[in-house]
């Protein structure tokens, strides 16, 4: 079975998030594997074990990837691919899964396992696009995957219910909390990957010109929410704090 993992590098979620010139400052931030690419990573491996085959997992970004390819490999992925943008003037949704689209578009494959939703930019769209870019089905927030044959049954998360879908491979599918549970590279693990195939592409490797792959949409502006006051408390008896309540209302908030 050929499995591909598409795979972010993302903040880390403990990060603060800095700005700088209006743009967000990772000088010194940690970065790690998107967490819901590593339930992706982890289903891939998964399925590999059980049918056979190779995991290749594939980012689009810049050199700086290179550490979380090489945990992916440490957590049991085949192959490595860093499809380097670093000279790409900007990119978005749109622009990514189109390079990812026309990387994978002459590859064998039966199954692209992808995050939900990336934990910063958080759109949601990359999967989606890619699917409809490479012509196959999509299936989205997956909870539960099994193969058989040319076919796999799958479970996904709708807002708390479920919902079983069957589709027929190739199938494009995004990782959902409760999938699975990602195992942490172990040391064999880490000493392995440093041997595994790592490759890098850059668009002129996919006949891709920044052109083809302007993004479609631009940030006007980046802000951080205005930090929230303290909150009032109210003592006393019951009528007393109501009517506090109300004057605060009326004279303070102003909104009655
Ligand atoms: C060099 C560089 C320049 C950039 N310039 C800009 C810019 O000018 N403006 C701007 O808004 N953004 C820019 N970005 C950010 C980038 O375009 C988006 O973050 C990216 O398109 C993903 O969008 P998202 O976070 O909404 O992902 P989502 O759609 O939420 O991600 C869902 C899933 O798609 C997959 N996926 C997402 N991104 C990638 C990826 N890069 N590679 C492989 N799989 C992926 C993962 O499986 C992920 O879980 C830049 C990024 C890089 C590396």
């Amino acid at each position: 079975m050929n499995i591909f993992v598409i795979m972010k590098r993302t903040f880390d979620t403990e990060e603060k998030i800095v700005l700088k010139g209006g743009q967000i400052d990772d000088s010194g931030a940690e970065y790690i594997i998107n967490p819901y690419d590593e339930y992706a990573i982890e289903e891939a491996i998964v399925l590999r074990d059980e049918h056979g085959g190779e995991v290749t997992v594939v980012t689009v970004g810049t050199e700086y990837a290179e550490k979380e390819l090489r945990t992916a490999l440490a957590m049991g992925a085949d192959k490595a691919v860093l499809i380097d943008i670093e000279e790409v003037e900007a990119s978005d949704q749109y622009s990514t899964a189109a390079i990812l689209a026309a990387y994978l578009k002459d590859k064998e494959f039966d199954i692209i396992l992808g995050g939900n939703i990336a934990v910063d930019n958080g759109t949601g769209q990359v999967g989606p696009r890619l699917a409809e870019m490479l012509g196959i089905p999509q299936v989205t927030t997956i909870t539960n995957l099994k193969v058989y044959g040319n076919k796999a049954t799958i479970v996904r998360d709708v807002e708390g219910d479920e919902e079983t879908v069957e589709v027929i491979l190739p199938v494009l599918v995004t990782a959902q909390q409760g999938l699975n549970e990602p195992r942490y590279p172990s040391l064999p693990g880490i000493m392995k990957a440093k041997k595994k195939p790592l490759e890098t592409l850059e668009l002129d490797d996919l006949d891709l010109e920044e052109d083809d792959v302007k993004a479609n949409t631009k940030t006007l502006e980046i802000f951080l929410l205005p930090k929230k006051q303290a909150g009032k408390v109210l003592n006393g008896e019951l009528n007393q704090q109501v009517l506090e309540l109300v004057t605060l209302l009326r004279s303070e908030a102003k909104v009655i």
